[in-house]
């Protein structure tokens, strides 16, 4: 067993090493988290709308755990289809103007799911490069031929459709805002290449789901595209604060996967009180509006005031910023100053990042004020010109 220490020094080498982080225990204070003694203002969370530690949500959650117990004790198949889970079936279909929704136990298993469910070897999936691991592993799982295409490069994607135009089904599947760089895909090319080619399109809404729109319906129904996307997935773990993830398709692609997606079928369903949760969750997405527009604010304020003080970040106006620093061992010493600073920033390193772009992602929530975020970027550029990042 020699080689498991040699992998790891391996990985150690690269300074790629990674460690689960002391337990993080819940500070009184929403936005910022406590690590080693102290508090520190938390920029690493998805929690966008700041919804993770809401007393509504969690009210609901505890009534609804006194009235189902506390797991589902099988899958949806078998007798862990409860109440809970067509009342909130029901009102994602309504939020999303779709045929059907399908709740799924998180958005890795959606995605893993929803992929070899519909595609199989005699298929092609085109995939951004850029797109998140979950949606390449459902690639991997559904043996279909995995079509990379550059980054949102439309000309290279038209060129893979051309090349597997003799596959019986092709599937076009992105993020719909980068989880690792904050910006958008191109949805309207997409839509044009899907129709052309005659091919599938899956989004994944996991970082705009709750944030785009009046309602936070999501990027597609923001640019009128809703009726192109085949395939609408999006997560509850990022701004709905709680787990779990929602597929919205017509209604009898629904009813192929009941029938063939793996991780809903042979999976145990999510206790009723997450899902009771995931639905009072959904009525403040949808009605309190001024959470977007604080979220906005508050990354486009963080976002400009970084470029004045001369960092290069990443395009876009969503709440993921991208601070790319290269070497993997400056992102770690970057992030290990902003905690000294009393800032919570985690470096990201490949394999979630291609190689030479390891970076701190900054993700801004509702929970945080103007002041803290007017502070943060002082401290940031503290770090910058310590480190030599900014000259
Ligand atoms: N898709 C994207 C684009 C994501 O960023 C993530 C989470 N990082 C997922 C899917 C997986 O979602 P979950 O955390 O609910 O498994």
């Amino acid at each position: 067993m020699k080689w498991i220490e040699e992998e790891l020094h391996e990985i150690e080498k690269t300074s790629l090493k990674r460690r689960l982080r002391e337990t993080v225990p819940i500070v009184d204070k929403p936005g910022f988290i406590a690590r080693g003694g102290r508090t520190l203002l938390n920029l690493s969370s998805n929690d966008y709308l700041g919804l993770a530690q809401h007393p509504g949500i969690v009210e609901a959650m505890r009534d609804s755990l006194l009235i189902e117990g506390a797991g589902a004790g099988a899958s949806r198949l078998v007798t862990g289809n409860r109440k809970p889970y067509a009342l909130l079936e029901e009102a994602i279909a309504e939020w999303q103007r779709s045929g059907k929704a399908l709740v799924f136990a998180n958005g890795y298993m959606a995605n893993i799911g929803v992929i070899s469910a519909i595609v199989n070897r005699y298929d092609a999936v085109f995939s951004d490069q850029l797109n998140h691991a979950s949606i390449v592993d459902g690639i991997i799982l559904s043996r279909a031929e995995h079509a990379r295409y550059r980054h949102n490069d439309m000309e290279h994607l038209r060129y893979l459709l051309n090349k597997h135009r003799n596959k019986r089904r092709k599937l076009i599947v992105t993020d719909s805002v980068f989880s690792m760089d904050g910006d958008q895909a191109p949805l309207h090319e997409l839509a044009k290449l899907k129709q052309e080619y005659n091919a599938i399109l899956m989004v994944d809404e996991a970082h705009s789901g709750g944030i785009y729109g009046l309602y936070g319906e999501g990027l597609s129904h923001v640019l009128g595209l809703k009726h192109m996307v085949d395939i609408h997935v999006g997560t509850f773990s990022k701004a709905f604060g709680m787990y779990g993830a929602y597929v919205c398709a017509s209604d009898t692609l629904v009813n192929l996967l009941v029938n063939k997606a793996r991780s809903f079928i042979y999976s145990t369903a999510l206790p009723p009180a997450v899902v009771t949760g995931i639905r009072k969750a959904l009525d403040y997405v949808v009605r309190e509006s001024w959470r977007r527009e604080r979220l906005f604010e508050l990354s486009s304020s963080f976002r400009s005031s970084l470029c004045e003080a001369g960092f290069k970040v990443g395009d876009g106006d969503s709440p993921i910023i991208p601070l790319i620093l290269g070497e993997n061992d400056t992102a770690l010493r970057f992030s290990h100053a902003l905690e000294e600073e009393g800032i919570a920033a985690v470096a990201i390193r490949p394999p979630t990042v291609p190689k030479g772009t390891a970076r701190i992602r900054f993700s801004l929530s509702a929970a945080l004020t103007p002041i803290e975020v007017r502070d943060a970027v002082l401290k940031i550029s503290k770090v910058g010109h310590q480190l030599g990042v900014l000259k």
